[in-house]
């Protein structure tokens, strides 16, 4: 191993690949990388030499013309480059596979190209322009970690941004076939290391095959040395011989020796899902579900975004922490993910706008803190960056007395908009109702409602906030309630706008239909969800003391600023002890206290158990006041483990949301008392 899964490098920008572009022989422009001084592809017959060594050498038309399994077909590849072999295996699909088949396509790359050279590259193709084009839209941000995009109905690719060993050590996912690409051995002798193929032969399904167009020694010897059985077959063109591949028998995967607890249950029939709770959790989840095919029940027993998420507009923002935690960690990912699915969902922007972010701060300790944030987070530019008083001022259209950090692509959303637009997503069917009483049964659940009726399901998703651990299965997972109530300020005519999303104790998006939204009170262990005068003074002592110019312009128009004339909504969120949302399987309490008892005695015997978990059942909660950046993240996590795919996060922040981490964590401190 490289490093330790769960010892995480600071969240950092990757380099970006540096390219100038050559003419090739037959004088066409090719872009070749000057510091691995090897080109991406040729022009002449790049699309020809991919066919030939990773498409054909991994028999992939056979293979895709008979898939019927439910679950998706898994192309691994090292070193993603301009992506053609992956446009290339996408188009194969499309011509082989059956209409029901999916294909879950997963790359990794140290060194992105820059949007522009991607284009430029793939121009190169006019016949994968329009699948070039929708890579090229959703291209992410050059930030390590996982990166999922839609590239069509059936077709999912998962971009693993940093180095190769690494992030297939921490993938959670197996590969049906593998495309070993990446510069040539010889001129990129760090990747091609016995730790790479140990990697890519634990993330095999038994049969995965392998291409690759080197013969390089160290290469056969590696494939060799972590299982892979190999031939030389007829190279392309020029290239006498290359390696074409399988795994008869994958090696056991060991990752888990230090977490037995957090082993993911086996796979299981997942044909009808009921999700209960409509709010951005649930209408996440069962969208993501439907939209691998699953039939859904979305039951809730009021309408969908009508708790927690029913606000007409909140922020789309994460606070990451000066040092680099997993939760931060969780919360970028979460960010740009829901900032892509959100522009998948409604490229027309009804529900969303990505006006940016400015997280100001008011105070010596906050600037501080964010100093050190900066100072230890060299992220790209366009996900977050410093800025000062002025720049604050002039990007708000406000004058602003404090700099602080800004987010380019954060935003503000509508939330009950947008649960309503998930909840009415083919594939999803909604039913007014309150579940009371879930029981296991041989092949799945039944649900009892409090009208008496009840509901049949393969398998289901809890994920109804603070009461998300009412029912007998989940009641050891500790939920704190937090009261939260926003203030309504009907703007008079012709006043001031705001044209940033600005935040500091609470956060106000610019104003949307005439109305200024802003809050929200943070009162931890309150349950109550009327409206309160003093809360909304509270919002609005805090909009005042944000944004002091702003609310002087305001009054100046002829706002009524005072708590009596103001509307709002309050609401329950709820959190975890650590803060950091459950996703995941739900533990079976009561074994776990039994199976891992004597970790209370001596945290370092480590029993080989895996953790038992109630078949089927499934949790995404405590999303706090920031589930618009961790929720759809937390779905496509759960959506994906219930339908056998990879997992769009690493292992080790999988294992971070896992909904068991506080029993073990109170084990281990003796307190056997809340497990059982
Ligand atoms: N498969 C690509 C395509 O279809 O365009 C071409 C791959 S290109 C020849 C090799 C890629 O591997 C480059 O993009 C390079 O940045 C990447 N790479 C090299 N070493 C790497 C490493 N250790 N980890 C991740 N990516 C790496």
């Amino acid at each position: 191993m490289t490093a330790a899964p769960d010892a995480l490098p600071p969240l950092a920008g990757l380099q970006i690949a540096r390219l100038d572009w050559r003419r090739d022989d037959g004088d066409e422009e090719v872009p070749h990388s000057t510091a691995f001084d090897d080109v991406y592809f040729s022009r002449h017959d790049g699309r020809a030499e991919t066919e030939h060594v990773f498409i054909h050498a991994n028999r992939l038309p056979e293979r895709l013309k008979v898939w019927q399994e439910p679950r998706p077909f898994v192309i691994g590849e090292t070193g993603f480059g301009t992506g053609l072999n992956m446009l290339c295996a996408w188009a194969c699909f499309e011509a082989h596979a059956p209409p029901t088949a999916r294909l879950h396509l997963i790359s990794t790359e140290k060194f992105p190209l820059a949007r522009e050279d991607l284009a430029r590259a793939l121009a190169a193709w006019p016949d994968l322009a329009e699948r070039a084009a929708r890579l090229v839209a959703q291209w992410p941000e050059p930030v390590a970690g996982v990166h999922r995009l839609w590239l069509d109905d059936r077709v999912t690719l998962d971009l693993h941004f940093g180095d190769t060993t690494e992030r297939l050590e921490r993938l959670d996912g197996r590969v049906d076939a593998w495309f070993l690409d990446g510069f040539a051995p010889s001129k990129n002798p760090e990747m091609w290391q016995p730790e790479l193929f140990a990697a890519m032969a634990a993330r095999s399904r038994p049969g995965a095959t392998l291409a690759t167009f080197t013969c390089a020694g160290v290469v056969k010897r590696g494939l060799k040395a972590a299982g892979f059985a190999w031939r030389k077959v007829p190279g392309f063109g020029r290239k006498r011989e290359m390696l074409a591949g399988e795994i008869a028998v994958p090696p056991e995967d060991r990752r888990r020796g230090a977490t037995p607890w957090f082993t993911p249950p086996a796979a299981q029939p997942a044909r009808r899902v009921v999700v209960v709770g409509a709010g951005i959790a649930g209408t996440s989840v069962a969208a993501a579900l439907a939209r691998r095919g699953v039939a859904v029940t979305l039951v809730d027993r009021e309408g969908p975004g009508s708790g927690g998420s029913g606000n007409d507009q909140g922020a789309l923002y994460v606070k990451l922490a000066a040092d680099t935690n997993p939760q931060s960690r969780v919360y970028l990912a979460g960010l740009l993910h829901s900032r892509r699915l959100l522009e998948a969902l409604d490229p027309e922007r009804e529900l969303w706008r990505p006006c940016g972010v400015l997280q100001l701060a008011m105070r010596d300790k906050e600037e501080a803190r964010q100093a050190r944030f900066l100072a230890h987070h060299p992220l790209p530019e366009r996900v977050v960056h410093g800025v000062s008083a002025n720049e604050a001022s002039r990007l708000s259209g406000t004058p602003i007395d404090h700099g602080g950090l800004y987010y380019p692509e954060a935003g503000w959303v509508r939330p009950a908009a947008l649960c309503r637009r998930l909840a009415a997503m083919p594939g999803v069917e909604f039913r007014r109702a309150e579940v009371v009483e879930m029981t296991p049964e041989d092949d799945g659940w039944t649900l009892e409602m409090a009208d008496g009726e009840r509901l049949a399901a393969d398998q289901v998703v809890i994920a109804t906030a603070a009461l998300a651990n009412r029912f007998a299965q989940t009641a050891a997972l500790p939920l704190q309630p937090v009261r939260g109530q926003v203030s309504r300020l009907t703007l008079p005519e012709g006043t001031p706008t705001l044209e940033r999303v600005v935040c500091a104790g609470g956060y106000v998006p610019p104003p949307l239909d005439g109305t200024l939204t802003f809050g929200a009170t943070f009162a931890p262990n309150r349950d109550e969800t009327d409206e309160r005068e003093a809360d909304h003074a509270a919002n609005l002592a805090e909009l005042e003391a944000t944004l002091p110019a702003f609310v002087a312009a305001l009054r100046e128009a002829g706002a009524t600023l005072e708590p009596g004339a103001l509307a709002g909504r309050a609401a329950v969120r709820a959190a975890s002890p650590d803060k950091s949302p459950y996703a995941g399987p739900v533990p079976v309490a009561e074994a776990w206290a039994a199976d891992y008892a004597r970790l209370a005695k001596d945290a370092t015997r480590v029993p080989a158990t895996p953790g038992r978990h109630h078949g089927g059942l499934w949790i995404s909660a405590a999303h706090g006041s920031r589930g618009l950046a961790s929720a759809p993240l937390c779905a496509e996590l759960i959506a994906s483990r219930i339908c056998d795919e990879p997992l769009p996060l690493e292992a080790p922040l999988v294992d971070h949301l896992h909904p068991g981490r506080r029993l073990i964590r109170d084990l281990i401190q003796g307190k056997q008392d809340a497990a059982s």
